[in-house]
């Protein structure tokens, strides 16, 4: 059975009880992303609720999924209402939490809740995991051709492991692909670029940002939270796995791990992206506080390009990099 899932979660469970994750948030962007979010607004969602969450309602509504498991803790504080309107339309929805206490027990017995709900094996889960390890060290090497070797794009780095939160469905199909691209990628030379960019916050829903970043010999070699989709840690056991992921966590914890990145990645600036009428904008205010780093905060509505106003505030950003 497909099921949707609304943020990365223990897809090794999914995966064990013989069901295919589908990410609705890959679905939604990657495809007629407007009339997603038209589905919403007709169905009484109001203009001002983030166009991820609208989006999200129109995918499982236009590709009839029948049973979403809803991140109620740690993701978005809008997904108790997406349910709600979800079970109103028929859809089955399974409840899962990320404690925001970080507490190895509560997020273990969550875990399990969700392999009973979902008939898994908890050997077979373990199995799932180990396979997927062999994936999930493929996509620390492509991060590396990204940000040491300078061979691989932000926006594939982007693309690959932002993926990842579903295996796209597929995963022994993923991995071939990834094999592949690999193997083409370690052949290139490297690029040549100015600015070493990094990038906070959820992925963009502008559609053209990479592209305009290369346009201005800049390339963006951390993608935060998309590699935390990658869960890059390979911890040995599941559930530390999933309290090492600092997404669902507080900010606090996503900053220890930015910090780190930053360094390693040798960062000249920082690009800390909001989602409008996003919860997570006030985390940008403990961003700029504690990095010491330029920042430009950039936000987004609706899907698509860049508009005229955010293109002139990103080159005049470059520009002050140039002349300081
Ligand atoms: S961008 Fe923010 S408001 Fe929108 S779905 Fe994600 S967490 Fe929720």
């Amino acid at each position: 059975m497909k099921i949707g899932i609304t943020t990365s979660l223990p897809v090794e469970i999914l995966y064990a009880a013989d069901h295919i994750p589908v990410d609705l948030n890959n679905i939604f962007i990657n495809g007629d992303a407007e009339n997603y979010i038209r589905i919403a607004e007709y169905a009484g969602y109001p203009r001002n609720i983030c166009a991820w969450i609208k989006g999200l309602y129109g995918v499982v509504i236009k590709k009839n999924i029948e049973t979403v498991i809803g991140v109620t803790e740690g993701d978005c504080s809008n997904t108790h209402s997406l349910m709600s309107t979800l079970m109103d339309q028929g859809v089955s929805v399974i409840n899962f939490a990320f404690p925001h206490n970080r507490d190895y027990q509560q997020l273990k017995s969550e875990m399990q809740n969700l392999e009973n709900s979902l008939g898994a094996n908890h050997d077979k889960v373990l199995e799932v995991k180990k396979s997927f390890d062999e994936i999930r060290r493929k996509l620390i090497e492509l991060d590396k051709l990204t940000y040491k070797e300078n061979k691989v794009t932000g926006q594939e780095n982007h693309v690959w492991l932002v993926n990842s939160s579903d295996f796209e469905g597929d995963p022994l199909s993923y991995t071939e692909r990834l094999d592949s691209f690999l193997i083409e990628a370690e052949k290139r030379n490297p690029l040549q670029y100015r600015f070493r960019l990094a990038f906070l916050g959820v992925p963009p829903i502008i559609t053209d940002l990479y592209d305009f970043l290369t346009g201005l010999d800049s390339q963006i070699v951390f993608n935060e939270i998309q590699r935390q989709f990658s869960m890059p840690y390979l911890e040995k056991d599941l559930v530390n796995q999933y309290l090492r992921y600092t997404y669902p966590y507080s900010i606090f914890h996503r900053l220890e791990d930015i910090k780190v990145e930053c360094k390693k990645r040798k960062i000249d600036a920082v690009i800390s992206y909001s989602q409008s009428f996003c919860h997570r904008q006030i985390d940008n205010i403990l961003i700029k506080k504690y990095l010491d780093i330029p920042l430009l905060s950039l936000e987004a509505d609706s899907p698509g390009e860049l508009d005229a106003r955010t293109k002139l505030r990103i080159e005049s950003f470059i520009d002050m990099l140039k002349y300081s």
